[in-house]
């Protein structure tokens, strides 16, 4: 998109550049920023595109707003130089590292392929903002061309596989549309616009699985200098292009703004050494023919002592003996007075209210198989900790029953052919490139270690009819299994076993 020079004018105020795909933005009240991040969900506009109309836009009164707070003529370059002085010495020579968590950046990131989301998003101490495959339609062949394949001999095998998952993502979405009408009709007490709007969605949920993970998308970032700074090294140690063009990017526009803290990020040779040696460390380790078949959900492991554990954390909080003495005490008590003291901890929760902190002292790690969409939302909890497998064809695909119902299997399963084809052929050459011709229906596996306290909240908020049908499943077949394992403490997590698309 052009820019008048008035528009250029304007932005430059705000936006590290006028140009690029990767920009910071700043200048603003964070409420503001806020607004502007929170749009990406569901508005198709470029974040510059969406500043205009704000700050233009009479709706929030948000040109006065940015006015009053940018507008005061201070000059900073001395207090600049100053800071620079004081973070060299202090962070950079004495490694006083947490100072620089006081650094913020919002960071807008636009056209990436949603692989490259996902190992954005790795980096958990950030905050982030994701165009949803719910709310909107993506644009016809626009996804991620990696150079090297391009340049090979599989360039055209990969433009077409990908053109052929546009093609019939585009074709399905109307039909679909109407599909999902004709099976959810609209009730009496139902508004015809909001009708609409969660036909559409339903829909969208429903084709995103033809969608490649070159798919390009926009993403909104927002994390302090410390963060940023390894967020960066991780991007510029990464075997795939796009992802150390990115980290280049974020690293150049970042200087721009908080010019010393994030300046020594760089390629980091132990992070890229070890992975590259523990690939090959692995294949060797490996004498496998053949995968198991894994269930979508497997508590893999949990703490048999979970209840007394808690219970002694419990009463630890609240008096001042050691631990080992309360443990002593609790082994001896009955199960009925271990489930009081649970019971007094809990019962208080309100709607909105999260359990406190005692419950993150029970993990459970669950391998969890689930198609790459509904990965994307998982992945989205922070508290907990994930480990990622490549994304790759051989675990299969999931289908959306109304595929199956509006007629499309065939098309669909033609799509998820090829792209198993195109994926064999190209991983030949270019193993780690050819995860882009991966569509979101298939399967990925990830190793979460989630502790009890924010299973209560992915458990509640993942399985409530508003979320997708996919990861709702996950939710609750996560809650059946804590449940089979420790039943009193899966008591209090609220889960809604209900099923049927979102609302
Ligand atoms: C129906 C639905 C639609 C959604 N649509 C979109 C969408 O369109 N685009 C999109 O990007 N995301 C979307 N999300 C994802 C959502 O916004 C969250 O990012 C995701 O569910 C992770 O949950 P969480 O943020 O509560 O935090 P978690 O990472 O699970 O953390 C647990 C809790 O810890 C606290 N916490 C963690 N990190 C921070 C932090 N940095 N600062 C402050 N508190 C913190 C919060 O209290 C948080 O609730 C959607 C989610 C749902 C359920």
């Amino acid at each position: 998109m052009s820019f008048s020079q008035e528009e250029i004018t304007l932005l430059n105020k705000h936006v590290s550049d006028i140009e690029k795909n990767i920009y910071v933005i700043y200048n603003l009240p964070p409420e503001v920023i806020a607004v502007l991040f929170g749009y990406v969900s569901r508005n198709p506009l470029s974040f510059r595109e969406n500043l205009l109309k704000l700050i233009k836009g009479k709706e929030l009164n948000i040109g006065r707003l940015i006015d009053a707070f940018g507008n005061q003529g201070f000059d900073y370059s001395e207090a600049k130089e100053k800071a620079r002085q004081f973070h060299e010495r202090w962070i950079i020579g004495y490694g006083h590292s947490s100072v620089a968590e006081h650094a913020v950046a919002s960071i807008a990131i636009e056209d990436v392929s949603i692989l490259a989301t996902k190992v954005i998003e790795d980096n958990r101490l950030a905050s982030y903002t994701e165009k949803s495959t719910r709310y909107q339609i993506f644009d016809k062949s626009r996804y991620y061309k990696p150079k090297k394949i391009m340049d090979s001999s599989h360039g055209k095998l990969f433009e077409k596989t990908c053109n052929h998952f546009f093609d019939n993502y585009n074709e399905i979405i109307p039909k679909m549309i109407e599909f999902v009408k004709e099976k959810y009709p609209r009730t009496k007490d139902m508004d015809e616009n909001f009708y609409e709007s969660i036909s559409k969605a339903r829909a969208c949920d429903i084709t995103r699985y033809i969608l490649p993970a070159a798919t390009l998308t926009n993403l909104a970032m927002t994390a302090n200098a410390r963060a940023i700074e390894h967020a960066i090294t991780k991007l510029l140690s990464h075997p795939l292009d796009e992802m150390r063009d990115i980290g280049k990017l974020m690293k150049e526009e970042v200087l721009k703004i908080i010019p010393t803290l994030v300046k020594y990020a760089d390629y980091n040779p132990y992070i890229d050494g070890t992975n590259k040696a523990m690939e090959e460390l692995t294949k060797n380790v490996m004498k496998f023919n053949r995968i198991v078949e894994n269930k979508p959900v497997t508590l893999v492991e949990f703490d048999p002592d979970a209840d007394d554990k808690l219970v002694t954390a419990l009463l630890y909080r609240y008096s001042k003996y050691p631990y080992s003495q309360i443990k002593s005490l609790v082994k001896k008590m009955s199960q009925k007075e271990k489930e009081k003291v649970i019971d007094e901890f809990l019962k208080r929760m309100g709607k909105h209210d999260m359990p406190m902190r005692e419950l993150e002292h029970i993990n459970y790690t669950f391998d969890i198989m689930i198609d790459y969409g509904a990965f994307r939302d998982i992945q989205r909890h922070r508290i907990c900790t994930q480990t990622n497998q490549e994304l790759t064809v051989e675990h299969g695909f999931d289908i959306p029953q109304e595929i199956i119902e509006a007629g499309f299997e065939n098309k669909f399963k033609e799509c998820m052919k090829m792209a198993v084809g195109a994926f064999n052929e190209i991983s030949k050459e270019f193993p780690k490139e050819a995860q882009y011709v991966v569509p979101l229906a298939f399967r990925k596996s990830t190793l979460f270690t989630w502790d009890l306290r924010e299973l209560h909240h992915f458990i509640k908020l993942r399985s409530s009819m508003e979320g997708h049908e996919s990861y709702r499943k996950i939710a609750q077949q996560v809650f059946d299994e804590i449940e089979k394992v420790h039943p009193f403490l899966a008591r209090y997590i609220r889960v809604d076993k209900s099923s049927g698309p979102a609302r």
